[in-house]
């Protein structure tokens, strides 16, 4: 079901400038729609020639001249050419290629527009490729997150979203239930007559595998998630055992910053590094400074808040001051206040620069993963990054098939898993076919949300609007 509102869309032809904002050796410019070549053909010239883009062949290049009205010369440009069906949103494309100066884009746009092209609106070629079925709603989906990803884990999740992957499963599943409902439906005609068109075993059976696979999908949401926005690590420690020492080495010597973005979580502020390709976020750094300065503060509930958040918590101790029997007490109470089974601590003993040797009494910390570093001298900060990426994939393990990195996939499955859910236990209490039906309906039309078999124009708006204008 496509809606209409889109469909009209498609009549006409529009142009965006597709690279990033600002000076740059080149710049693309590009156009989709029906009147695509005809406008290239009034202001391009090749060798003192007009040519007739018409009739070039797909996937080419050309090169020559870009002229505005009066046969002002605007610059000299590369098009590329691909024709329907064989392009990016299935419609007649043309990439033009100029220098990147601000004043060419500008000026090669607005002459655009006076030939009859319309600004693109955010995400919109995307939106045409999915209306003329090059790809399927969870793919187009990926390609924002494909443009976003800062790091190869994140990467590597959305190509291979991309690659559909994930929709083919959703889409394979709906289509055997869609099944199921026709025969559930035939047996509402034919209700007086008693007769079973839908094995009820085999129902089941399918209801199970689908419940399985969505419990598993969701199970995957919040460890592709970690991935996507980066895995949550929080320091924590008694005052001045050397955290922010620390944080500063991780985060400002590392040469791999990529930015510093505001948290998701109100007054907070994050820090990503990546190491090794995977992407690290360092929550609420600057809140859990003030808010640890004691473990027994740890009352606070914005620090219950980021202890649950972390996927990883660095416990950081002075060893010049820390006794082992302390230690093990506050280890007792972060994973008490975590609420979280699965946690990883990393013990991280610091000042080493301080002592001769290690205290004897310290090898009982032999069970746990325990770091030994001078932040001051910086010395040893190599075994913390080793640790936090051997953390990583030995978690990485869980999870080989395909992941859930979307919230609003997420939320489509969750109310599938209901639907489907309510379907088996009204099987079981023999309920009657109409109302099994209704479920099953609901559960299909969830499932088909997310492939984008079923679409109303707020989710397509919802989707497309956070894309950036050219793609
Ligand atoms: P925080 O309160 O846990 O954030 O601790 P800070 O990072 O502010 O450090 C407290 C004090 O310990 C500062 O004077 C640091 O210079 C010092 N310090 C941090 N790391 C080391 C270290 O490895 N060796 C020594 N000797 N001093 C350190």
């Amino acid at each position: 079901m496509k809606p209409s509102k889109h469909k009209a869309v498609l009549n006409d032809t529009i142009c965006a400038i597709s690279t990033p904002f600002g000076n740059g050796a080149i710049a693309i410019i590009r156009l989709s729609g029906p009147e695509t070549f005809a406008i290239c053909n009034t202001i391009f010239v090749q060798n003192k020639e007009t040519i007739d883009f018409n009739n070039t062949l797909s996937h080419t290049l050309h090169y020559g001249k870009l002229f505005m009205e009066d046969q002002v010369l605007l610059d000299e440009v590369v098009i590329g050419i691909f024709r329907n069906p064989h392009s990016y949103t299935g419609e007649d494309i043309a990439e033009i290629s100029c220098h990147g100066s601000i004043y060419i884009q500008e000026q090669l746009m607005q002459l655009l527009i006076r030939k009859g092209a319309r600004a693109a609106k955010p995400g919109e070629f995307t939106l045409r490729a999915f209306l003329n079925g090059k790809m399927d709603l969870a793919q187009a989906e990926a390609v924002a997150d494909l443009i976003a990803s800062e790091s190869s884990s994140a990467h590597k999740l959305a190509i291979s979203q991309v690659k559909g992957g994930f929709s083919k499963d959703i889409r394979q599943l709906r289509t055997e239930l869609l099944e199921f409902s026709s025969l559930l439906e035939l047996e509402l005609d034919f209700s007086e007559e008693e007769v079973e068109f839908a094995n009820r075993e085999k129902l089941t059976a399918l209801l199970t595998r689908i419940r399985i696979k969505i419990d598993y999908l969701l199970a995957s949401y919040s460890f592709g998630n970690v991935l996507k926005r980066g895995i949550p690590v929080t320091i924590i420690g008694k005052p001045n055992v050397g955290k922010s020492t620390l944080l500063n080495i991780l985060l400002n010597e590392d040469k791999a910053i990529v930015s510093e973005i505001p948290g998701t979580t109100r007054d907070t502020i994050e820090d990503k590094i990546i190491i090794n390709g995977i992407c690290f976020r360092f929550i609420d750094t600057a809140g859990l400074r003030e808010t640890t300065d004691k473990i027994e503060t740890m009352g606070v509930e914005r620090t219950y808040e980021k202890i649950n958040e972390a996927s990883i918590i660095l416990y950081m101790f002075d060893l010049t001051e820390s006794n082992v029997n302390d230690i093990k007490n506050s280890l007792q109470e972060i994973k008490k206040l975590s609420g979280n089974e699965e946690v990883k601590i990393i013990l991280i003993a610091n000042k080493i620069d301080l002592l001769v040797e290690t205290p004897k009494s310290f090898k009982e910390l032999s069970n746990f993963d325990t770091v030994y570093i001078s932040a001051k001298r910086k010395e040893n900060i190599h075994l913390i990054t080793e640790k936090l990426i051997k953390t990583v994939k030995e978690t990485n393990m869980q999870f080989d098939g395909n992941i859930v990195t979307n919230a609003r996939h997420y939320d489509v499955l969750t109310k599938s898993l209901q639907e489907i859910d309510e379907t088996l236990n009204g099987m079981k209490q023999q309920q009657s076919n109409d109302l099994l039906a209704i479920n099953i309906r609901s559960a299909l039309h969830y499932l088909g949300e997310i492939t984008g078999d079923i679409t109303t124009e707020d989710i397509l708006d919802q989707i497309f609007g956070k894309f950036c204008i050219g793609k």
